[in-house]
C-alpha cells in the first residue's frame, strides 16, 4: 500500500475532505501528499516525480524553493521574524511598487488576494458613499461574500437580463441573498450591457472591479476600446475603477496588465507573484483613493498578519530580482507561445475542435470549439467537459499535475513559469499528442 494512500486515509478523518483548501482536492483523484519540490517539479511521498502546472495557483513564478526566498527568510529572521512593526523593507517594497506600477502612488499591504479585493471595494464605497459594485461574469476576486458571484463556482449561469445585467448567482452556500443587492454582474467585452447598467444604477455604483485580462478562468483579453470606454465612464460618473491584478500583476511585465493594455485604474490589487509564494497581497492606487484608509481616513484595512517582516523582505527581493532580470519575461512569453502553438497544432492535426490561448504562461486549453471566446459565457457554453475530463485523467496518470484540470463549468488554466524549460514543454506536448491521438473525439 502506498504511503500516500495511508496519509489520505489519516487526512480524511481529521481534515475536512482530506484537505486544507477545497481547491486541493482534484476531480476524480482527490489530493496527493508531497514532501519535496524543485524548480517546476514536485515529488509525492512515494517518490514519484510530477511536472507541476499549478505552481502555487500561479504564485510560484520563480519556481519551487528559489534561493531568493530562502535567503529572504534568513535575512528576515535576523531583523525580527514575527513583529508587526514597520521596517525599512516595508518602505522599500512600497517604493518599488510605486516605481513599477502606473496607478500606484501609495500602497497598503494585505495577506491574500481575497483580503485585497475585499478592502478595495470597501475603499470604493468609502470614497463614493455609494454601495453597488459592478463585476464581470467569470472574473474571480477571491472567496469573500461580496464578489463571489457569477464565476466558476456558481452552479449555474445567471439569467441575462434585457437591461444588460446578469442575475447574481453566488458561488458558495452561506452567502446571504441580501448581498445580491450589492453586486451587479455583467458580461465582459459587451459595452452596451455596461452602458445600460450604468444608466440604470448610475447614482448607486461605487466601483467597477475586473481582471484586466481574464486569467483566473477562460483566459480572455479585453477589447482595448471597450476597456478605455469603461475607464472614461468611471471617470465621468465618479465611479472607482479597480483592476484586480492578483493574477496578471508582474506576470507579463513588471508594470502589470494596466501598462500592457494602456489603461490606468484608480486602484489595483496584487498578490500571487508579488510574494513568489509567500502570503502577501497589496492594494495600490492613486493617493486620493488610497487616503480613505486609516489612519488618514476611516476605512479599515489592517490585521495581525499584515506586513509580516518575512513577507516584506521576500516580496522585496522577488520584485527586485524580476526587475533586474527582465529576461524572465521573455522566457515566460516564449514558453507561452511554444506551448500554445504546439497544442493548437495537435488539435488541428487530430481534428479536435479546441484551442490554447495564453498570456505569459497563464494558458487555457479549451476543447469544444476552434473559435476563441469573447466572454466567459461563450467559454462555458462551448466547453466539451466529458472529452476534457477523459484527457485530464490520462494526463494525471502521466504525472502532469493540474494539467487540463476541469472545474465546475470551465477548465482551469495552467501556469507555466520561466522556471519551466523548453524540454518540459516539448515533453508535455508529446504526451498530449499521444493522449489526443488515442482518444476519439465525441461531441458532448
Ligand atoms: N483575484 C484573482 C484574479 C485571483 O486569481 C485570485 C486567486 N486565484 C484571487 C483574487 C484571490 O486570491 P487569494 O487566493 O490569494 O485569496
Amino acid at each position: 500500500m502506498s504511503i500516500d494512500y495511508l496519509l489520505q486515509e489519516r487526512a480524511n478523518s481529521v481534515l475536512v475532505g482530506g484537505v486544507s483548501s477545497g481547491w486541493n482536492s482534484f476531480p476524480n483523484f482527490g489530493a496527493k501528499h508531497f514532501n519535496q519540490s524543485e524548480g517546476a517539479y514536485i515529488y509525492d511521498v512515494d517518490g514519484q516525480k510530477y511536472l507541476d502546472y499549478c505552481m502555487g495557483w500561479g504564485s510560484l513564478f520563480l519556481g519551487h524553493k528559489p534561493d531568493i526566498i530562502k535567503n529572504a527568510f534568513n535575512e528576515a529572521f535576523d531583523i525580527g521574524f514575527g513583529f508587526q512593526y514597520e521596517t525599512e523593507y516595508h518602505v522599500k517594497l512600497a517604493e518599488l511598487i510605486t516605481e513599477l506600477v502606473p496607478c500606484a502612488e501609495k500602497v497598503r499591504f494585505a495577506n491574500s488576494g481575497t483580503e485585497a479585493t475585499m478592502f478595495a471595494i470597501r475603499m470604493a464605497r468609502t470614497k463614493t458613499g455609494r454601495k453597488k459594485i459592478i463585476k464581470f461574469e467569470g472574473h474571480f476576486h477571491g472567496v469573500h461574500d461580496y464578489l463571489l458571484f457569477a464565476m466558476d463556482a456558481s452552479d449555474r449561469l445567471g439569467q441575462k437580463m434585457l437591461s444588460g445585467e446578469i442575475e447574481p448567482i453566488s458561488g458558495s452556500s452561506g452567502i446571504p441573498s441580501d448581498i445580491n443587492e450589492l453586486v451587479i454582474p455583467v458580461p465582459f467585452n459587451d459595452i452596451e450591457a455596461f452602458q445600460n447598467v450604468i444608466h440604470k444604477y448610475r447614482d448607486d455604483i461605487a466601483g467597477v472591479i475586473l481582471e484586466p485580462i481574464l486569467l483566473s478562468s477562460a483566459v480572455i483579453f479585453p477589447n482595448i476600446d471597450y476597456l478605455k470606454t469603461i475607464r472614461d465612464i468611471c471617470t465621468k460618473e465618479g465611479i472607482v475603477l479597480i483592476f484586480d491584478e492578483v493574477m496578471s500583476g508582474f506576470r507579463g511585465e513588471l508594470a502589470g496588465a494596466q501598462n500592457y493594455l494602456g489603461v490606468t485604474p484608480d486602484l489595483a490589487t496584487f498578490g500571487k507573484i508579488l510574494g513568489g509564494g509567500l502570503p502577501i497581497a497589496a492594494i495600490a492606487g492613486k493617493s486620493e483613493f488610497m487616503d480613505v484608509l486609516r489612519p488618514i481616513g476611516n476605512a479599515e484595512a489592517s490585521g495581525t498578519n499584515t506586513g509580516r517582516v518575512y513577507a516584506m523582505v521576500g516580496a522585496y527581493h522577488v520584485l527586485s530580482h524580476l526587475r533586474d532580470n527582465q529576461q524572465f519575461y521573455n522566457t515566460a512569453h516564449d514558453l507561452n507561445d511554444l506551448f500554445c502553438n504546439g497544442v493548437n497544432e495537435i488539435f488541428k492535426h487530430h481534428g479536435v475542435p479546441g484551442f490554447a490561448n495564453g498570456y505569459a504562461g497563464r494558458i487555457v486549453m479549451h476543447i469544444g470549439t476552434n473559435e476563441p471566446c469573447n466572454n466567459f459565457r461563450d467559454a462555458v457554453n462551448t466547453w466539451n467537459k466529458s472529452y476534457h475530463l477523459k484527457c485530464y485523467e490520462q494526463a494525471y496518470n502521466k504525472n502532469l499535475y493540474a494539467f487540463l484540470l476541469p472545474l465546475l463549468v470551465c477548465p482551469e488554466p495552467i501556469t507555466i513559469t520561466p522556471i519551466h524549460t523548453k524540454e518540459d514543454i516539448n515533453e508535455t506536448l508529446n504526451i498530449l499528442e499521444s493522449i489526443i491521438g488515442h482518444t476519439p473525439y465525441l461531441e458532448s
